[in-house]
């Protein structure tokens, strides 16, 4: 069948559908006999390679093949115990990568893409995976195809196939039917495909395949969903890990031959190196990392952020530079016009919202505006060249569409105009929708045998195309451009409108014939508007954060310089001095000029796409990190140039937010703040754990070195090592992982993103601490061997001040400068859970009699653990000297 050949009539027919779309019942039904309007199968997690990857590291491999030697040695508990450490290290791994898979799909799954269909009769939005054959689908800029669509009215409309016939250039479309046979899909005009973007303009169009039956479909059958991308952070934790894997492997080869050296047995040596090894090794490393950034990902979303792309986790934290649009990100994007102007008198109009209540005022008093046509024209065009409209629900007024265009349709009604009425009375034929790169929109309709064209848009851009005012005289820009600049001081939003008187019989305008501009088709200004769109009282606040955060804030808006640079000051981004720099003067600009300006500017106007990708780029070279927002079509290479892309949810189009990290579903600046916050913190923790896991893994090598020195016999039998890794450890990295943030994590200038995990701070305190655990353990040790302890009782007493230490440890972990006593217990309550949980789970180790026969403990007395206490505190004294002295320093 060749949709292309046959007529819109036709294919309703063929298709059982109207011009009205299909029933939610109708579609329904066809759903479940077409299936869902997909590529591929959502592949299902997979539990087993998520349990099997747990094995998968060199860490599990030597404890693995430490556990068959321990067999043919006849060690059979010790081997059990190296067996059951590596089932219960896979089992954690897994519950915890399992889920962080899961709630990473979580979050893709509310990244579905949209569609605007007909269903009902009315404009519905589903997600594409609902779309039938037979729906009607409406199609604007910046989406992607959702399934295969014969065209069935367009505007304008341009369509990027270059995925399915590798042309570059996007190919102009058109409804009428075409009879050639034989036609390649490039060819097949009336035709939208699956997967293809529409650049500009607007279409309607008849589903006409889904899913798989789709071009697209075909040739893409072995299409895969990419694998997800580990993020930079994962890697280099990895290589961290491995890295201290291979130092701990050498010293314990050390360890060994000096143990044979001073007369050990080869099989106790041996034991004892392959339990230091397990111990020192930081294997939970990479699963906290996971498990952090997962932690950090859903913490975001909680904030409105959704992250595409796990890397966007830790650059966030080292922003320096965020580059923002301006209306609906800064701004609340509710429009309510204050003044008209309509080429003599200035009117001021009264009441807020897009309630159509309030009174025009001239010179302060209420007109009658039915009086005063040409307010009345400057309304009309206002309410007649739009796409959006004003309806009433549960008493309250809400829009569909653009706020800048129901502003205009509000403001009409205060003046009486009826929008029902006005649209019957001047029936509109044919429209170029508004572009902002084109900067106006423009409509043609049909009044008592007359045509005429309305258009709206910048002033400067309508002003071009003017040659005359509705008073007949010469068209004065320069005045009218004064008036726009006065009111856009007040930081209002100007639009210009125009029209004109058609004499031929047309059907269609085109962008070309509008601005041609001569005597005989220049256009007639009739005035402007200017609309108030107030700042969000919380991105004030978010850029008063980011400014103690050392990050800079910088708007770079389509709307004009005047405007931008009085909501710039509202908003705290500048102040009176402040520069703004435009489209225009950045266009004169070299890279080596403009590389200069970006350190001052920090409000940049009337700039298109291209003109934010050179600022990202230009930024970037100052070694900025940058994040940038953006929602159009042409914003994708500027999302993908900064370190951050950040695409708007409601607002942005497909191709934005396929382009981008990090996607905003609520618009707003202050999600951003927030996720950068989160992406400090993930940082954070991961040191914290880091911090944790190096120096106890580091004291546990230097105490069977020092009980060597000391010719004592070895503090730990490996049963019990393999206990401190799984018990103490295992539950408490992973609850440093969710550590809520520390006070200054807002307040310190951002991360060089050069530094690694390791500062040089914590390099320091782990050589202290290292050291610190070691002495204390072996000082223990043979305090209760000298006090006539069994060998047994002696290493319980060791384990015990090995576990009690960690246990301080973990809570001297939890900030790298602040006190401990200065941060609430409860602030972590999976650290306190865990801690209570590895302090009952060493009673039993010590107390209960199974334990004690597995790992030859023997209960302890209370001298004992006095002694266990009150040397395991000594770490939390001198972490806090060490962390005193620092923050003196600091100052
Ligand atoms: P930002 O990039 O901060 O989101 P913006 O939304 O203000 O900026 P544009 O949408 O490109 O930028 O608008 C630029 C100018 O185009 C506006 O100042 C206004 O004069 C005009 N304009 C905006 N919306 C419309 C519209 N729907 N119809 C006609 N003109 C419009």
């Amino acid at each position: 069948m060749n949709w292309y050949q046959i007529s819109s009539k036709e294919i309703y027919q063929k298709l059982n559908t109207s011009e009205k779309g299909l029933t939610t019942e109708e579609a329904q039904k066809r759903l479940k006999q077409y299936g869902a309007n997909r590529l591929t199968e959502e592949e299902k997690i997979n539990r087993l390679k998520i349990f099997l990857h747990q094995f998968a590291s060199p860490l599990i491999y030597i404890l693995i093949i430490a556990g068959v030697v321990t067999i043919l040695l006849k060690e059979y508990i010790d081997a059990s115990v190296i067996f059951a450490a590596v089932i219960i290290n896979a089992i954690i791994g897994y519950f915890q990568e399992y889920k962080a898979e899961q709630s990473v799909r979580a979050l893709k799954r509310m990244l579905v893409p949209k569609a605007k269909v007909l269903r009902d009769g009315v404009e519905r939005d589903i997600t594409s995976e609902e779309l039938v054959p037979g729906d009607i689908v409406l199609l604007y800029s910046g989406i992607r195809v959702p399934a295969d669509i014969r065209l069935i009215h367009t505007v304008e409309l341009k369509i990027d196939e270059s995925i399915l016939t590798g042309e570059s250039l996007p190919v102009e479309k058109h409804h009428h039917v075409i009879k050639e046979e034989n036609l390649t899909h490039g060819d097949q005009k009336n035709m939208a495909f699956m997967g293809t973007i529409v650049v500009s303009g607007r279409a309607k169009g008849v589903v006409v395949e889904t899913g798989m039956n789709t071009v697209f479909g075909k040739i893409a059958k072995h299409i895969k969903e990419a694998e997800t991308v580990k993020a930079p952070l994962q890697d280099k934790i990895t290589k961290f890990a491995n890295a201290i894997g291979i130092l701990v492997l050498s010293a314990c080869l050390l360890l060994f031959i000096a143990g044979l050296i001073i007369g050990e047995s080869i099989k106790d040596m041996f034991m004892t190196a392959v339990a230091a090894a397990v111990a020192a090794i930081p294997e939970g490393l990479p699963v906290v990392v996971t498990v952090a950034l997962a932690v950090g990902v859903s913490r975001m979303a909680k904030h409105n952020a959704i992250v595409r792309k796990l890397h966007a986790v830790e650059t966030l934290g080292s922003t320096t530079v965020i580059g923002s649009d301006k209306t609906g990100t800064l701004t609340k994007n509710e429009m309510t016009v204050k003044v008209i102007y309509d080429g003599k008198d200035v009117y001021e109009v009264e009441g807020s919202g897009y309630e159509p209540k309030g009174n025009i005022l001239h010179n302060g008093l209420p007109v009658n505006p039915k009086e005063r046509h040409h307010l009345i024209d400057v309304l009309r065009i206002g309410l007649l060249c739009n796409e959006s409209s004003v309806y009433v629900e549960n008493g309250e007024y809400k829009i569909q569409g653009d706020p800048t265009e129901a502003a205009l349709i509000v403001s009409a009604m205060k003046a009486g105009l009826s929008p029902e009425e006005e649209k019957e009375r001047y029936r509109q034929i044919a429209i170029i929708p508004f572009e902002s790169e084109r900067g106006y929109m423009a409509t043609l309709h049909r009044h008592k045998g007359k045509r005429y064209i309305f258009v709206k848009g910048a002033p400067e851009k309508v002003l071009e195309m003017c040659i005359k005012d509705s008073f007949g005289n010469e068209i004065d820009r320069g005045k009218i451009l004064y008036m726009a600049n006065e009111f856009a001081k007040r930081g209002l939003r100007i639009l210009a409108f125009a029209y004109r008187e058609i004499k031929e019989e047309i059907e269609e305008i085109t962008c070309k014939e509008i601005e041609k501009c001569d005597t005989v088709s220049g256009l007639i200004f009739a005035g402007l508007q200017g609309m108030i769109d107030p700042p969000r009282p919380e991105a004030i606040e978010a850029i008063k954060g980011c400014k103690s955060a050392g990050i800079r804030v910088v708007m770079i808006t389509g709307d004009h310089a005047v405007t931008a640079k009085a909501i710039g000051e509202m908003l705290g981004i500048s102040d009176g001095k402040s520069k703004v720099l435009t489209g225009k003067e950045l266009e004169r600009m070299s890279d080596e000029e403009l590389f200069h300006k970006v350190k001052e500017v920090s409000i940049y106007a009337r700039v298109s796409p291209e003109h934010k990708l050179r600022i990202v780029k230009q930024l970037k070279r100052h070694g900025e990190i940058v994040a940038v927002t953006g929602d159009g079509v042409n914003d994708a290479p500027a999302l993908k140039a900064a370190h951050i892309g950040i695409a708007m949810g409601k607002s942005g189009t497909d191709v934005a937010k396929e382009a981008s990290d990090m996607v905003l579903t609520d618009d707003n600046f202050a999600s951003i703040f927030h996720a950068v916050r989160e992406g400090r913190i993930v940082f954070d923790n991961i040191r914290k754990v880091t911090f944790f896991l190096i120096p106890t893994g580091v004291a546990s090598i230097l105490s069977i070195i020092l009980a060597m020195l000391f010719s004592v016999p070895i503090p730990y039998v490996p049963a019990q090592i393999l206990w401190i890794n799984l018990v103490t450890n295992a539950l408490q990295d992973i609850a440093l992982a969710f550590e809520p943030g520390e006070k200054g994590v807002l307040t310190s200038p951002p991360r060089d993103p050069k530094e690694g995990i390791m500062s040089r701070l914590l390099i320091e305190r782990t050589i202290i601490v290292g050291a610190l655990i070691s002495a204390g353990i072996v000082f223990n040790f043979i305090n209760a061997l000298e006090s006539d302890a069994s060998l047994e009782r002696a290493r319980t007493v060791a384990v015990t001040t090995m576990v009690f230490f960690q246990f301080f440890q973990a809570w001297n972990s939890r900030s790298e400068y602040e006190s401990i006593f200065k941060i609430s217990l409860l602030s972590n309550p999976f650290l306190f859970l865990s801690l209570i949980a590895a302090t009952i789970a060493q009673l039993a180790f010590i107390y209960v009699p199974t334990l004690q026969w597995i790992f030859r403990t023997e209960p302890i007395s209370i001298k004992d653990w006095q002694n266990i206490l009150l040397v395991a505190l000594s770490v939390i004294i001198v972490v806090e000297i060490d962390k005193w002295l620092r923050r003196r320093w600091r100052k």
